[in-house]
């Protein structure tokens, strides 16, 4: 497409999802969703990981026809990566724009996954951007960059791991609307877990069920129990062939702690289970 901005529509077009990602809804979050996109009103999704968060965010990203830039956030990410900077090259300089720059200008989703664990210069750039003032100062290159009508905020965290300095601060909070994730109720889970990983639905009841007594560890000092990623990687495994402990072991008790009395429990469970 040519026109305002058909180069860049064209590069942003990297970003657009070619097929539908499928994405089982728990309760309402579509719903939700759509009302904060349409008011144009950030979104937190907050839950442990592995359980929808990003599936759910490409989904919608698909569905409103838009592309999607997702940026990990990690704890060197910094304020240029988000924005942009000068490159220096045969020709001489030119400017960048970082990811987010990128999704403000020419209008998409910008998904931050764990946003806590991003450096608090990078954290207070989104603050202009996530209220009415939909703008990102581009210091560097001495611009105020309006964001486009398509622009949406999307960030993601776990409030399960947060050391003792991570956290989110009341003034990003206060910016966003919020919607809770967690594992879905059994039967939804198995479905999930039938699809993704290719088994028959009562081998995925049986998975979600020892997912379940996994994440009743977590009273026993396991930091977190088994996510749905896991329980579909072993779905994965079993399918490939692996015999269900085997499958169990490799996808879920050996990954899940290196704490030894926790291992002998995890494996307890899949030894229970299989
Ligand atoms: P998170 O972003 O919360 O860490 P993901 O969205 O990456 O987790 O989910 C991990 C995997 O679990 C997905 O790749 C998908 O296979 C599966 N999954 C979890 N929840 C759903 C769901 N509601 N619908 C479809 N797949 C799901």
């Amino acid at each position: 497409m040519m026109g305002d901005g058909g180069t860049v529509v064209h590069q942003l077009d990297a970003w657009r999802l070619r097929a539908e990602p499928f994405y089982q809804p728990a309760g309402q979050e579509v719903e939700a969703f759509l009302a904060a996109h349409a008011a144009r009103l950030p979104l937190l999704l907050k839950g442990p990981t592995g359980c929808g968060k990003t599936r759910f965010v490409e989904h919608m990203a698909w569905r409103l026809g838009l592309p999607l830039i997702t940026i990990a956030c990690h704890e060197d990410l910094s304020a240029g990566d988000l924005a942009g900077r000068w490159l220096l090259d045969a020709e001489g300089t030119h400017w960048q724009d970082g990811p987010l720059a990128q999704a403000a200008r020419y209008g998409g989703i910008c998904y931050l996954d764990e946003l806590v664990e991003a450096r608090s210069d990078a954290t207070v750039l989104l603050h202009p951007l996530a209220d009415t003032r939909r703008v990102l100062p581009l210091e560097k290159r001495g611009e105020l960059l309006h964001a486009h009508p398509d622009f949406q905020l999307v960030v993601s965290y776990n409030p399960g791991y947060q050391g003792l300095h991570k956290g989110l601060k009341p003034s990003m909070r206060q910016r966003f609307t919020a919607l809770a994730f967690d594992y879905p109720e059994a039967g939804i889970e198995a479905a999930i877990v039938a699809r993704e990983g290719g088994v028959e639905l009562d081998m995925a009841a049986r998975l979600v069920a020892l997912g379940q007594r996994t994440r009743r560890l977590q009273e026993h000092g396991l930091e977190e129990g088994a996510s749905t990623r896991m329980l579909v990687h072993a779905a994965v495994l079993l399918r490939e062939g692996l015999a269900p402990r085997a499958a169990c072991l490799q996808a879920i008790a050996t990954p899940l702690s290196d704490d030894a009395d926790i291992g002998v429990a995890l494996r307890g469970v899949v030894h229970a289970s299989f």
